[in-house]
């Protein structure tokens, strides 16, 4: 009998794994990263409670860390089968799975010289050269178009509208003759948003997996620019600079996008502006190559005019570590947009620890902040914040604009529920924290009265027609 198990993203928001099996073929759909509090890390360095050899090929919905960062530790394990993504997402893991092992690298390195790991000696979960191994099993799928990975498993991609690439799955199951449907959310991205397509909508599954990020909440009503505006011309005012974690990949480019409209509405000063992350920049690249995904024209964006839609001509981006440091010695005002979204690593942390001591500074968080996340404990007041070791003042205001999450709130998820047709034999919600889980739960029984099931870590259910 096919099976179901949900090997992450069960009951919390990261480490998305789902394993499908069906006459004794093991598919792997998403292998994501868990991130946030110590326990939930821990996993990553944990035994899979499934062999990673006899797992015969993986299915990516998107590129995001979460969904991907543990790909290298799958093929550390074994795991030597084909990975399969559209080319955006395949381009988009060339860039963030060297780079995460990259962060895991230099902080197993920091945390050597700092001493404060708890493995001895301080080791990374991969290794870039492993990364790299891991990339060259990627193969790649059509964005759209039906795709057959074995007798057992058909997958059809469909456009998730989150980041470029990203994509809901129907996954059609051939288990004894018989077939039967399971759609995969992947993360649902945004309705009537700058930049990225609207999601498709789904019309039918057997089994459905439904993505609750934001389950139980919509995103604040609002004027997105008028907010960003507001807090850009407040922190000026005050000579600060305004730091925006943000994932290099979707909010850094939307940021972008949103700056160049304000300064060119006059909405705000024209100050300088520091995109801090070479991967953002690699990623921006990205967007070129991919049209598809999106509305912005590069057309005439060497014509320095209107037509340059993210202000590529204008816009500082630093790639080397050099520039990256020279940029605690502008003088505010200024905007310094760098990743991680969460801060939870990369180059953010060392412009938090230069400027959230400085009262006049404005953090400003623009996406998920995951529990147990430097982000989530700004968001929630925290006083000091622990940075390379040491505890450091938070005097800077911190700013949330929810209505930049790529995420689809509430509304939205139950609006792209509305699509099916008939109501799926059971909904599984997955890739929420509990509040958010619930939240979803509620809404499908009271809006459609469909059987919904909220799995546990390691929990398996039988697949039938
Ligand atoms: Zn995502």
């Amino acid at each position: 009998m096919a099976k179901i198990t949900f090997l992450g993203a069960a009951g919390t928001v990261t480490g998305s794994k789902y394993l499908v099996e069906a006459e004794g073929k093991r598919l792997l759909v998403d292998c994501g990263l868990f991130e946030g509090s110590r326990e939930l890390r821990q996993r990553n360095w944990d035994r899979l409670p499934i062999d990673p050899a006899t797992i015969d090929w993986v299915l990516l919905t998107h590129a995001h860390i979460d969904h991907t960062g543990y790909l290298p530790r799958l093929t550390r394990g074994g795991f030597r089968g084909p990975i399969y993504a559209n080319p955006a997402t395949r381009e988009l893991c060339n860039l963030l799975l060297p780079d995460s092992a990259h962060l895991q690298e230099e902080e197993a390195q920091y945390a050597t010289r700092k001493c404060y790991s708890r493995h001895k000696p301080p080791l990374p979960l991969y290794t870039v050269a492993e990364s790299q191994q891991t990339l060259t099993q990627f193969h790649d799928i059509p964005r759209t178009d039906a795709f057959q990975i074995g007798p057992q498993f058909s997958v059809r991609p469909h456009d998730a509208g989150h980041i470029l690439g990203s994509t809901w799955l129907e996954l059609t199951i051939t288990e004894a003759g018989k077939k039967m449907l399971v759609v995969f959310s992947g993360d649902l991205g945004r309705y009537d948003q700058p930049i990225l397509n609207d999601p498709e909508s789904p019309t039918r599954a057997d089994y459905l997996l439904c993505e609750s990020t934001y389950g139980d909440r919509d995103h604040p009503p609002g004027d997105v620019a008028a907010e960003l505006a507001d807090a850009i011309n407040q922190t000026a005012k005050r000579g600060g600079a305004v730091v925006i974690p943000a994932f290099a990949v979707g909010r850094t480019q939307t940021i972008m996008y949103y700056l160049k409209q304000l300064v060119g509405q006059k909405r705000i000063p024209d100050l300088p502006v520091y995109v801090d992350s070479p991967m953002a920049i690699n990623a921006t690249e990205l967007y070129k190559n991919h049209p598809e995904d999106h509305d912005l024209d590069f057309s005439h964006q060497e014509n320095n005019g209107d037509r340059d839609p993210l202000n590529l001509h204008e816009v500082h981006m630093t790639r080397s570590v050099e520039e990256s440091k020279k940029i605690n010695d502008v003088v505010a005002p200024c905007i310094i947009v760098s990743a991680s979204g969460m801060a939870s690593g990369g180059r953010i942390l060392h412009h938090l620890a230069h400027r959230l001591p400085d009262s006049r500074s404005t953090v400003l968080l623009v996406g998920y902040q995951g529990e147990g996340t430097r982000g989530r404990q700004l968001l929630d007041g925290a006083k000091y914040l622990n940075l390379f070791g040491e505890s450091v003042p938070v005097r800077a205001r911190i700013l949330e604009l929810g209505q930049l999450s790529a995420h689809a709130g509430k509304s939205e998820l139950l609006r792209w529920l509305s699509g099916f047709q008939s109501a799926p034999k059971q909904t599984f919600m997955i890739h929420g924290e509990p509040s958010g889980l619930n939240g979803l739960r509620d809404a499908i029984k009271a809006k459609f009265d469909w059987p919904v099931t909220i799995p546990e870590y390691e929990q398996s259910f039988d697949l039938t027609v």
